[in-house]
């Protein structure tokens, strides 16, 4: 009985282990193609997932434990870890215990197979800190098809001018360490002003991708219009953080327009971040406080935008299948 048991048991392991669907394993090295992101076969690939909030903030979610939950209920195929540079206990105070907690959501992406947006959560330019994070990352994690570089989360008060020539700067940095993983380049005004990238984008360098931000409760399709105007122009284009709400991240969720941002990044294959894994009380924070810190949450701690988060990924994911 014993041996039945435990052989049954096996065979429910074996099914359960190879039934996850592991994204970097069936996709491989991303690169950029045309507008496109894609996989090792060269098939167009969209990533979907989640934002963990400021690693400052909410440094107890930094774990392989909640990267794994994220992978495996949530079906993220992708997590972006945001590091604080500004704030108290960011990275210009603690450089070596935020990369700790970095790097801890580095791993768990590896271990669980998913990709992950090493990004530098910054507001302001901080070019000399940056480089030398970067070349660290890069020297660590460069040969990881797991690994995007996500230069300078939302510059504020930059002209598009300035945060070009950072991020040339930095892309020269890494592509001195690593040829080849995708780095994602921040668009002024909050990641709002993609056409100003689009009349003038960067030149020279594979594997860049821009990034676009919304929070569906205060930009619409003008938002939209301009992240078409992009692709027209050849721009790629990433979400890599968005959520339903307004861009406070509080106020109610606007689901028809939530709605509407996926449908287009449906239609145009655009890989999507919602932000965030926190439990502070605000609409965007997925999560109550009762939420443990390594995953196993239940429904229960959920809050609206983390149950509507997890319903999107997981038919993302079926979609996938
Ligand atoms: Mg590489």
């Amino acid at each position: 009985m014993k041996q039945i048991f435990s052989l049954s048991a096996f065979i429910f392991l074996l099914f359960a282990v190879t039934t996850i669907a592991q994204p970097v394993k069936k996709h491989g090295k991303l690169s950029v193609k045309g507008t496109q992101l894609v996989d090792k076969h060269k098939d167009i690939t969209v990533l979907n997932g989640v934002s963990y909030g400021w690693h400052n903030f909410w440094p107890r979610f930094y774990n392989k434990e909640s990267v794994k939950w994220l992978a495996t209920d949530w079906k993220c195929s992708a997590v972006r870890a945001a590091m604080g540079i500004d704030p108290k206990s960011g990275y210009m105070e603690k450089p070596d215990w935020s990369k700790e907690k970095m790097e801890a959501v580095i791993q768990g992406a590896i271990e669980s197979n998913i990709y992950v947006l090493i990004d530098w959560h910054s507001h302001t330019l901080k070019p000399d800190a940056a480089k030398v994070f970067f070349a660290e990352m890069a020297q660590k994690y460069g040969k990881n098809p797991h690994v995007i570089y996500e230069l300078y989360n939302e510059p504020v008060k930059d002209t598009w001018q300035q945060v070009k020539d950072y991020s040339i700067e930095l892309i020269k940095t890494i592509r001195a360490i690593d040829p080849d993983n995708i780095i994602l380049v921040g668009s002024p005004h909050w990641d709002q002003d993609i056409h100003l990238v689009a009349d003038d984008p960067i030149l020279g360098f594979s594997n860049i991708m821009y990034t676009c931000h919304f929070y569906a409760g205060t930009h619409g399709k003008f938002l939209r219009d301009r992240c078409d105007y992009a692709i027209k122009k050849g721009i790629p284009v990433f979400i890599s953080e968005s959520a339903g709400m307004e861009a406070s991240g509080n106020g109610p969720i606007n689901y028809t327009e939530w709605q509407n941002w996926i449908d287009w990044c449906s239609a145009n294959n655009v890989s999507l971040i919602s932000w965030s894994v926190s439990d502070k009380n605000e609409t965007c924070s997925m999560l109550k406080t009762t939420a443990s810190s390594e995953g196993n949450w239940k429904e229960e701690d959920l809050k609206e935008s983390g149950i509507k988060t997890r319903e999107l990924l997981r038919k993302q994911a079926e979609k996938e299948k």
